[in-house]
């Protein structure tokens, strides 16, 4: 993981503004049950260099009101 210096200002996927940013080269498991800072994460997938990342954009509780941009969050039952 490494936490990229080109990130836009706002979430790509949302438009909100966002607490934290990290970009994965490979699979990991991401639960944000109970979780007490973060509300949501969105996922972006970006090519670096040639190589697929995903980039995650961390939002805080407080960063997840409004919003409208991007689709309804995944909600898998
Ligand atoms: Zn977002």
């Amino acid at each position: 993981m490494r936490i990229p210096d080109d990130a836009p200002a706002a979430c790509p996927v949302c438009g909100n503004a966002y607490d934290s940013v990290s970009e994965h080269d490979a699979g990991l498991m991401v639960n944000l049950l109970d979780n007490e800072r973060y509300r949501r994460v969105c996922f972006d997938p970006v090519g670096v260099d040639g190589e697929p990342r995903v980039r995650f954009y961390h939002h805080t509780h407080d960063q997840t009101a409004g919003g409208d941009r991007g689709d309804p969050p995944v909600a898998p039952e």
